[in-house]
């Protein structure tokens, strides 16, 4: 099967879990993660008429995008890796959307460039919803006061929530806390679910779906 076969796939699962859940047609955005993918596996994609797209590092971003994104006027680009923030400004250059941010030093690298640049990404906070000392994320009992100070000491606007629940449990509890976290700060949008479980995050109201592998085929080297 081809990618643009599977990509109309994952359309389709998307489709039925957002009516088994009740949910409006099209509320569930697909972000095709292309990392550790060459621009010729992803062309065909982009072809397919998939716009929203997910890198895990800034400098594969910066060398596979630009040329890609000649192909498509409207194409957005989603980071989905941690962030350090010497990579702030050529994140900010980059992306449309940065769903990684998660501590003061970030936040404050990103509100320093985003006036620098003129620019404005749409910025999520990650969530280390299963408290995992090698993931980054905030701890969900810090995240209301992590948002606050994006807000108002950094003047940032939120958008929403990301989590990676741990690969070794079940994922709806997490996607559960996400949920509820977002709820309660009142922000839309909420950034779960991957190609093992992207339809479990629909079921727990996911506005975001990041799907890999399911798209593009196994990845040959870890991102
Ligand atoms: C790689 C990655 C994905 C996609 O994973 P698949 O299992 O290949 O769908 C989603 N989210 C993040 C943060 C990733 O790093």
């Amino acid at each position: 099967m081809s990618a643009a076969d599977r990509l109309a796939q994952i359309r389709s699962q998307i489709s039925e879990a957002e009516s088994a859940a009740g949910r409006a047609a099209g509320s569930t955005k697909l972000i095709a993660v292309s990392k550790t993918f060459e621009g010729s596996d992803i062309l065909p994609v982009i072809q397919s008429d998939q716009r929203l797209f997910g890198e895990n590092r800034v400098q594969e971003a910066k060398s596979k995008w630009p040329a890609l994104r000649e192909t498509a006027p409207d194409i957005e680009l989603h980071l989905i890796g941690p962030l350090q923030s010497n990579k702030a400004r050529e994140a900010v250059e980059l992306f449309d959307v940065i769903h990684t941010v998660d501590r003061d030093k970030i936040a404050a690298a990103l509100a320093t460039e985003m006036r620098a640049l003129s620019r404005t990404p749409k910025l999520l906070v990650q969530v280390n919803t299963g408290l995992e000392p090698q993931k980054a994320g905030i701890d969900p009992r810090e995240t209301a006061d992590f948002v606050a100070r994006c807000r108002e000491h950094h003047g940032l606007s939120i958008s929403g929530l990301m989590c990676i629940p741990p690969a070794d449990e079940s994922p709806g509890p997490h996607f559960a806390l996400l949920a509820k976290l977002a709820r309660d700060l009142g922000l839309a949008e909420l950034s779960m679910g991957m190609s093992g479980d992207f339809e479990t995050a629909i079921a727990f109201g996911a506005t975001y779906v990041r799907v890999g592998s399911a798209i593009f085929g196994k990845r040959d080297y870890p991102a």
